[in-house]
């Protein structure tokens, strides 16, 4: 029967069980599971295409219009994490020779601004350092020097802990005949933001941030504007995976019958779909007080440690992702060493333009409790105590 002799052995760690360890996830993402997300879960699978998954994916689209606060019929979850949404928005709006506007004030408009460039747009990115954020201003002048068809902002840029406000920004992009994109991935359902209301064209989260499913889903909402200039298209969009209208059609935004596109996460979809309830049964408000409120007490006991916010600005500050400047004299390695080797929390540093600048610690749904506020202080006091410190 066999025509070769295996030459590969059977891998002798696969043949031990499976071993990983428990942790307080209070970085950047992913956050750990709410316990209906995780046991959503063990659920047995059914088929992709089954009527009873179609329900799923209907409500999981409500969940997703109440968390962004739109109407919106073109939204839906993205089978892949927060930079697949990032890229089906791109892949979807741009075209090759399309001017596009990208608030780089840390990481995710650099990562943006680098998918724009592959799919051949003129790239216009506005670099700020770590920590700014964008004025009305600014972002006119952009617009005005560069006429491009869509804008990107980072609504909780996670890499520097800044809060980027969203009032106005829509209607004057409109004024200007371009789109506005907008990341939240790191902010949904931590502070506040309503797509509509705000004129946002398309908006994109993760599911592995506030709403403490497991990575590998994210949402993705389409405004009628950005729809049509997704059918005013000369070339077709380069991904067949990411084109957002046989999305549209796999997800029944479309009225047609759905058909086969590729075979969704079923059982990630099952834990998205109680993360959207459990936000709907907590309502959006009371999980931004929530949030509000566990990182005002952290900053406060990070303060009381010595530690100063990164972000001068209070009214700029992230509600979910705080950011600390690396306190003086240490190496920013060995304190998040130190806290995950003898308290098992996982804290971070920088990323990207803010590498090396700062710790992040992140308080990201079930996670934003006081208690985990009083661990990670007393994990970060004790590291402060025993980590080497160079003298100046
Ligand atoms: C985490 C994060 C992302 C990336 O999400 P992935 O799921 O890792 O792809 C994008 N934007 C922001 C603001 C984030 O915090």
């Amino acid at each position: 029967m066999a025509s070769h002799q295996l030459y590969v052995a059977p891998p002798e760690a696969l043949l031990k069980p499976l071993s990983v360890p428990s942790r307080l996830l209070l970085g950047p993402g992913p956050s750990n599971l709410a316990p209906r997300a995780q046991a959503a879960s063990g659920l047995p699978l059914i088929g992709h295409m089954h009527k009873e998954m179609f329900q799923v994916m209907d409500e999981i689209k409500q969940g997703i219009q109440y968390a962004f606060q739109t109407r919106n019929p073109l939204t839906l979850a993205v089978s892949g994490s927060g930079h697949c949404a990032l890229e089906t928005a791109l892949l979807n709006l741009l075209e090759p020779g399309d001017s596009f506007l990208v608030g780089a004030n840390g990481i995710w408009g650099l990562r943006a601004a680098d998918i724009g460039e592959r799919i051949g747009a003129h790239v216009h990115p506005m670099i700020k350092e770590p920590g700014g954020h964008y004025t009305l201003q600014e972002v006119e002048e952009g617009l005005t020097q560069h006429k491009p068809v869509l804008l990107f902002l980072t609504h909780g840029e996670s890499s520097t802990g800044v809060l980027q406000p969203l009032d106005g920004y829509g209607e004057l992009c409109h004024r200007y005949q371009c789109l506005l994109l907008v990341d939240a991935v790191a902010s949904l359902g931590g502070s506040p933001i309503y797509m509509d209301q705000q004129g946002i064209d398309v908006l994109y989260s993760g599911s592995q941030k506030v709403l403490n499913s497991p990575p590998g889903t994210s949402l993705l909402s389409f405004s009628s504007r950005a729809k049509h200039k997704v059918y005013m298209r000369r070339t077709k969009p380069f991904s067949f995976s990411m084109d957002v209208m046989l999305l549209a059609n796999l997800w029944g935004c479309d009225n047609k019958p759905r058909m086969y596109h590729h075979t969704t996460p079923v059982v990630g979809l099952y834990s998205l779909r109680e993360s959207l309830a459990l936000m709907a049964e907590q309502g959006l408000e009371s999980s931004w007080r929530r949030h509000h409120e566990a990182t005002a007490y952290l900053h406060s006991r990070l303060q009381g440690l010595g530690l100063q916010l990164f972000v001068r600005d209070p009214a700029t500050r992230l509600p979910t992702i705080t950011t600390v400047a690396v306190p003086a004299g240490y190496d920013w390695r060995d304190i998040v060493s130190y806290v995950m080797d003898h308290f098992g929390i996982e804290i971070s540093g920088g990323l990207g333009p803010s590498m090396g600048k700062v710790l992040r610690i992140g308080l990201l749904g079930c996670n934003a409790s006081r208690e985990n506020v009083d661990h990670v202080a007393k994990a970060l006091k004790e590291a402060l105590q025993r980590c080497p410190r160079n003298k100046l």
